[in-house]
């Protein structure tokens, strides 16, 4: 939709074509944050130099597995994206002052500043293309349809009964109580919804046109060049012509059970939090025109652990753990040996890595986070929200989300690992809790670590005493965010074919684009940052390429 959005604003006449009846994508449900280094934020509350430590950190980070031109292309035009955006769109976003980079441990991580969130948008803007936009994942909402971000969220979770967290909640409720009058969901979108729908908003505004339940079904190229698309749309198969560009976005194929067995690790991903439109159509569509996949990353995915439930309708609920309970203080993750097997505040893209290097030698898949009651009270786990009742864990506890025993041995039992090796890993966990230093994996040594756990717990923010019974266990599995394995692309976001030549016409961004870093995650938005930035640079160039002075 950025390419989209950039191309109409560009004065090119613009199709966007979207398989599925409503706008969005993973997008849509995702937390809509982008990592961009040496943003305009940044620049307008001083930091001026975050380029030179950025290229420094992927640098880092990469080591030597991707093609550095990739990289610096990102840095340089990342900012450039989004000064266009705010130039000639209402495309906005807000700084996150203070979401330092994952990766901690290497050269040029920032505190903060290169994340940046969508503003709030208003749903009822849209009118009648509201109901156009995909819903977010229905456990990431509140009462059945009422969006927080991410700082809503925290606010509401650790200041639970002071006056800001209620004055917070009331403001929230009753907006999303007057939006239920008329609506299906509530209208003030925040995180990836906020970005979809705005990117929609301005779509539409530019008068492009917008194909929904349209499939992409073969590319068509003319002496080399790809020139149009076939399209399977009311039945028919339709053909469009292409003058200027064609761009690939369909969201890789975390949601594709045969490209997961060809690619991802063993035991292969089950589920996924993304949408399950991303099955690996766009991609195969250019392989089959001779473009080229790759090259392979580590484990050519990004990953969550999630936890999976039945919904009350019969699907399945797959909940990412991302940020909310892992690095809180109270809680350890463990393998079938009862032992840790990683410092569970780390990314969720590292957390879930060390499953896969764990299992190896002992079951790790699933792992099994284990808490008491107080930590469950205080700040939930997975699905289950913070000052939860006895009543409200009863069905998740009876559909076997939730595990719960009021003695160690007796959970071991229940999960299924080592009750010795469980026992001696919570008395150890308790033991650093009160020193404060995690003398196994440094849990909270670090400051993107302590920012997510409890500033006011003492002396480590992410280290608690598990021992007050009754005691609790969820089980995460792998599960896809994304896939990194894609298309092979240049500087230009076009698509190279297996001598390393552009196709001339076709471009790729998002995850239809091999990851630029190798399959790392330097930080919050990682994907939908270059993914954005890809996408405004293919339309530049398909731009450009329309304008006289540069053909
Ligand atoms: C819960 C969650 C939270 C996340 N949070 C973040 C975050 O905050 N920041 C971040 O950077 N990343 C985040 N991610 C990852 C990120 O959302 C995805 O990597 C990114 O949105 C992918 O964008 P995309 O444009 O490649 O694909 P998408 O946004 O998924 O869009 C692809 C679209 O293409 C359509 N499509 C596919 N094939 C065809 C076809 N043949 N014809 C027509 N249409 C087709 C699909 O239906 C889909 O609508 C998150 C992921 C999840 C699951």
């Amino acid at each position: 939709m950025t390419a989209a959005l950039v191309a109409a604003s560009e004065g090119l006449r613009t199709l966007l074509i979207e398989k599925s009846p409503q706008i969005g994508g993973t997008t849509a449900r995702s937390s809509g944050t982008v990592w961009i280094p040496d943003n305009p934020q940044q620049h307008r509350i001083g930091i001026t130099t975050d380029a030179t430590s950025a290229v420094t950190y992927l640098d880092a980070l990469v080591d030597g597995r991707a093609d550095p031109k990739l990289r610096q292309a990102f840095v340089a035009a990342g900012p450039k994206m989004l000064r266009y955006l705010e130039t000639h769109t209402g495309v906005r976003f807000q700084i996150y002052r203070h979401h330092p980079d994952y990766r901690q441990d290497l050269p040029g991580a920032a505190a903060g500043g290169r994340p940046l969130e969508p503003v709030p948008f208003d749903g009822r803007t849209l009118g009648k293309d509201f109901s156009n936009v995909r819903w977010p994942i229905p456990e990431f909402m509140l009462l059945g349809g009422m969006m927080v971000t991410r700082g809503e969220a925290v606010r509401l979770q650790s200041f639970a009964g002071s006056l800001d967290s209620l004055w917070l909640g009331i403001q929230l409720v009753t907006r999303y109580c007057f939006d239920r009058l008329s609506h299906p969901r509530g209208t003030r979108l925040v995180l990836g919804n906020a970005l979809a729908a705005n990117l929609y908003k301005n779509l539409l505004e530019r008068n492009a046109d917008i194909w929904l339940e349209g499939r992409t079904s073969r590319l068509i190229k003319h002496e080399g060049r790809a020139c149009g698309l076939a399209v399977d749309r009311n039945g028919k198969q339709l053909k469009v012509r292409a003058k200027r560009g064609i761009v690939l976005a369909g969201g890789g194929f975390p949601a594709s059970g045969p490209w997961r067995e060809r690619y991802l690790p063993k035991p292969v991903a089950q589920y996924t939090a993304a949408f399950e439109g991303c099955n690996g159509d766009t991609l195969q569509l250019a392989l089959d025109a001779g473009a080229a996949i790759g090259p392979p990353c580590q484990d050519n995915a990004l990953w969550f652990p999630s936890s999976i439930a039945q919904r009350a309708d019969g699907s399945t609920a797959v909940y990412p753990h991302i940020v909310l309970d892992r690095p809180k203080p109270g809680l350890v993750a463990v393998n079938g040996a009862g032992k840790r097997f990683v410092n569970e505040a780390i990314s969720y893209h590292e957390f879930t890595r060390a499953m896969y290097a764990s299992h190896r030698t002992v079951p790790t898949i699933p792992a099994w986070l284990v808490c008491d009651r107080q930590f469950l009270w205080k700040y939930g786990l997975g699905m289950i929200r913070p000052l939860s009742f006895g009543f409200v864990l009863k069905p998740h506890i009876a559909g076997g989300y939730l595990k719960v025993a009021s003695t160690l041995a007796e959970l071991a039992g229940k999960i299924g690992v080592n009750a010795d090796g469980l026992i001696a890993t919570v008395n150890a966990n308790n033991t650093y809790a009160q020193s404060g230093v995690d003398e196994e994996f440094g849990k909270g040594d670090n400051i993107y670590e302590q920012g997510n756990g409890d500033a006011l717990h003492k002396p480590n923010p992410c280290l608690g005493p598990i021992q007050a019974p009754p005691f609790y266990a969820v089980a995460v599995f792998p599960t896809p965010l994304g896939t990194s394995l894609g298309l092979s692309a240049n500087e230009e976001s076009q698509v190279l074919d297996s001598s390393g030549n552009p196709i001339p016409g076709l471009y790729c961004c998002g995850n239809d684009m091999n990851s630029i870093l190798a399959g790392e995650y330097p930080g919050a938005g990682a994907q939908i940052g270059p993914a954005m930035t890809f996408g405004y640079l293919a339309a530049m160039h398909a731009a450009g390429e329309a304008r006289p002075e540069s053909t």
